[in-house]
């Protein structure tokens, strides 16, 4: 194989534009919450965003509602603090229900545009200061810690200084780019769980609960003759907060997240899928003839990529076993819920020992003993489990904090804590513990946990 060409980078002064005690990198459900805890805590707070709004895959991807904010098959809520504070803020806006009627039903529904200006101003308010459209591409090390990130924007290369570092970028690429040891999927074969976009469809008549059903079973019969490709057939799905368009989670493309090609394939593949679907009900769905797509999700959605490595990796065992733990600092109770890594592999909907594909499943066929039955994948009834604060340190960078989905997880770890409730109180959880650490003048591994537990508490997290 003939080696690849390569160019040199010429060296260049980057300037310093910013000096913060805590630089939060992304802005997504990890992040913003992570900024904000931190500046009302006291910290000097940059968060740098590669979009120019905030809230991550609950925005840009359009995925609702927000998971777990409540015991596993119960009503009592086992995350609250800025997530209730969050809520409550777009039921002020009309954008949520209020958060008593969010414990009846299993998820927050909410209106991503009205999430987008009530993370905006609760940043404001915190003194949270916003770096929008900048993408972080690199770090600068300086004696084995992080001493900037140097992001690139429409004004050129820029350098952010900081003391704590916490990265939310869901990928890990802070982690990755400053050479701490990160995982990627599955142990045995690095296949992250699949990816997918959120659907809005609009321009015809919402049907009745009988007819959603026939319909829906035509596009079933269509994905099982290999004419459209989806898992399932819910297009007619939505969200309670907006009845004007449907809101379907039912793409999907296997591939590697950060791998830029994959994501490339991955955004004309799920487009392809969703024109098929339109082009089918416009042609064979009376009342559909007008049917149009209202929105796609700006980008496709990882659910899994790249984790930073802590000194413990939340497992399959605590979830099922509901695991709590003495430095315990958000709470969990989504399910180990792995989409299949393989992508549209209809009718599979989840990796597990039921998988109907069996062992025409290359993967099956050779990781069934590790695979779990269905009632494996459950926490126990009306309880949660505990995520240490040792899953959002980084083994191999002292001033590097983890926040949301790339916190140190096992493949099944990871299916039940990447859900957004989850990352809301990670994120406080993430920025609490950064601000007490600059505070101190410590690392973050040094942070008293039971301090940082009663912190917490104080500012309405249950902990
Ligand atoms: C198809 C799908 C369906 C899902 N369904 C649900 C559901 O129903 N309910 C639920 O609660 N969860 C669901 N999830 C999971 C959930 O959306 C994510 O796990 C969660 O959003 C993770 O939050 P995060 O902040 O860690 O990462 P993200 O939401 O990915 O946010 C990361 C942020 O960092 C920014 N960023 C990334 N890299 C850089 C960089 N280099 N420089 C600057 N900025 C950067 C991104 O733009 C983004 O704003 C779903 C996920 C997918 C993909």
């Amino acid at each position: 194989m003939s080696k690849p060409r390569t160019i040199t980078e010429p060296s260049r002064q980057i300037p310093i534009i910013a000096e913060a005690d805590v630089v939060v990198c992304g802005g997504g459900p990890g992040g913003v919450p992570a900024a904000i805890a931190a500046a009302r805590h006291g910290a000097k707070v940059v968060l740098i965003e590669r979009y120019g709004f905030m809230g991550g895959l609950a925005t840009a991807g359009l995925v609702a509602p927000i998971l777990a904010h409540k015991a596993h098959a119960a009503d009592f809520a086992i995350v609250e603090g800025l997530l209730r504070e969050i809520t409550e803020r777009m039921h002020a806006l009309g954008g949520a229900p209020c958060w008593e009627d969010t414990l009846k039903v299993w998820g927050i529904n909410f209106d991503a545009e009205c999430l987008k200006i009530v993370l905006d101003e609760m940043c404001q308010e915190a003194g949270v200061a916003l770096m929008l459209h900048s993408y972080i591409a690199d770090v600068a090390m300086q004696d084995g810690r992080i001493a900037a990130v140097l992001v690139e924007n429409k004004s050129g290369r820029q350098a952010v200084a900081g003391k704590v570092f916490i990265d939310a970028t869901g990928d890990a690429d802070v982690a990755f780019r400053a050479g701490a040891p990160t995982t990627h999927g599955r142990a045995w074969d690095g296949r992250p769980e699949s990816m997918g976009s959120f659907i809005h469809l609009a321009g015809f008549p919402y049907p009745d609960a009988a007819r959603k059903k026939e319909i829906e079973a035509l596009v079933e019969a269509e994905m099982a003759a290999g004419r459209l490709s989806f898992y399932n057939p819910h297009f007619l799905n939505r969200n309670d907060n907006q009845l004007d368009h449907t809101s379907a989670n039912m793409t999907r493309f296997g591939g590697d997240p950060v791998n830029a090609a994959d994501m490339t394939a991955a955004e004309l593949s799920i487009r392809r899928d969703v024109w098929a679907l339109v082009r089918f009900l416009r042609a064979h769905v009376p009342g559909f003839e007008h049917c149009y797509v209202q929105q796609l999700s700006t980008q496709v959605g990882p659910r899994e990529s790249r984790q930073i490595v802590g000194p413990y990796a939340l497992n399959g065992d605590d979830i099922h076993l509901g695991r709590k733990y003495p430095d315990a600092i958000a709470r969990g109770s989504w399910w180990i819920d792995i989409h299949c890594p393989l992508g549209n592999t209809y009718p599979v909907h989840l990796c597990r020992k039921e998988c109907p594909k069996g062992t025409d499943c290359p993967f099956y066929a050779a990781e069934y003993d590790r695979m779990r039955t269905y009632e494996e994948l459950f926490p126990p009834e009306g309880d949660w489990y505990d995520i240490p604060y040792r899953c959002l340190l980084s083994i191999g960078v002292p001033n590097l904090l983890s926040s949301g989905r790339c916190i140190s997880a096992t493949h099944e770890g990871m299916a039940g804590s990447r859900v957004m409730g989850t990352c809301v109180a990670i994120g406080q959880a993430a920025g609490t513990a950064a601000a007490l650490a600059t505070q101190a003048g410590i690392e973050p591994a040094a942070v008293d946990v039971n301090a940082l537990r009663e912190a917490l508490r104080r500012d309405g997290q249950l902990v």
